[in-house]
């Protein structure tokens, strides 16, 4: 190759590496959001972890992350109802890590339930906790982002962000919701070296997932095993559950600098579930 084409110019720029960057994962004490935090670990980033749980087991997990990877985490338990505990926790952040360069919103819950019975307080903290906690968490690291020319937000929105099923109003509208949300905030940031992107997952095998089976064998009037075999599974055609780290595999890629040019973009994995 000639010196001085273009070619070799793109080849001789150092790729920026993720270690040392740090970033705040919500809801990661559990499921997702805690292999998102591990792969994120593994790549040398700092983590501040949030979520609800025993703190003997959330202790155990920033063990062995610190252990694992060798890096720094923090811990808030931060309600993600709640938007002055949301503000805290990015100061939090801050504080032990000087900067935050990438937020996963994450935190999430599901009810399952008619809409003619479904609880108005279950609507309420769906919508809380699954949409506007994402709206304060970014409002309050982005200038921090615009200023360093930087950022990486994830929302972990679901392949309910593109299609719907019976019986999950509230999730289905706040999945819907923080899709709108992304494209938005990717408008606003695109010129300032900030990504803003929602990754859709279909069924992953969590606590969140476990607790709705039964609620959907009773809300549809059929077995558990059913539930499983002829809703969740059959909602793939891969028939396959994702797996949480396959979701910690494609956020470390969005963060990446090969990730640079994906903003505004609703990336499903869900074994082809919405390509029906
Ligand atoms: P999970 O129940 O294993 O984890 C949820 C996390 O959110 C936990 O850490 C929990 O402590 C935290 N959390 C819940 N309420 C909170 C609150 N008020 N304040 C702070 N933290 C709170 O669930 P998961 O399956 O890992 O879900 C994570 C995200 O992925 C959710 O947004 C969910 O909607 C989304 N998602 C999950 C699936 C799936 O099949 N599991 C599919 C698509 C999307």
């Amino acid at each position: 190759m000639r010196h001085g084409s273009a070619a070799a110019k793109i080849e001789a720029t150092p790729k920026p590496t993720l270690k040392g960057k740090s970033a705040i994962v919500t809801g990661s004490t559990s499921g997702i959001g805690l292999a998102i935090a591990r792969a994120f670990a593994a790549q040398g980033m700092n983590v501040l972890i949030n979520g609800l749980g025993e703190q003997t087991h959330i202790k155990r997990h920033r063990m062995a992350i610190e252990k694992d990877f060798g890096v720094n985490t923090a811990y808030s338990g931060a309600d993600m109802s709640r938007a002055d505990e949301i503000s805290a926790m990015v100061e939090h952040a801050r504080s032990a890590f000087g900067e935050v360069d990438i937020l996963v919103n994450n935190a999430g819950i599901q009810h399952v339930a008619p809409i003619e019975t479904f609880p108005a307080d279950k609507w309420d903290a769906i919508i809380a906790i699954n949409l506007s906690a994402a709206f304060h968490a970014m409002r309050a690291v982005v200038p921090g982002m615009k200023k360093r020319k930087w950022g990486r937000i994830i929302n972990i929105a679901s392949a309910h962000a593109l299609v719907a099923s019976p019986f999950k109003s509230a999730y289905v509208a706040s999945k819907h919701g923080i899709l709108g949300l992304t494209k938005a905030v990717a408008l606003e940031t695109a010129e300032h070296g900030i990504t803003v992107n929602a990754i859709c997952p279909g069924y992953v095998l969590t606590p969140l997932v476990e607790k709705q089976i039964p609620e959907t064998a009773k809300a549809r009037g059929i077995s558990e095993e059913e539930v499983v075999r002829d809703v969740l599974l059959h909602a793939q055609p891969t028939h396959q559950f994702v797996t949480a780290d396959q979701i910690g595999a494609l956020a470390v890629f969005l963060c990446s600098d090969s990730g640079a040019q994906i903003t505004g973009a609703a990336i499903p994995i869900e074994g082809g579930w919405t390509a029906q």
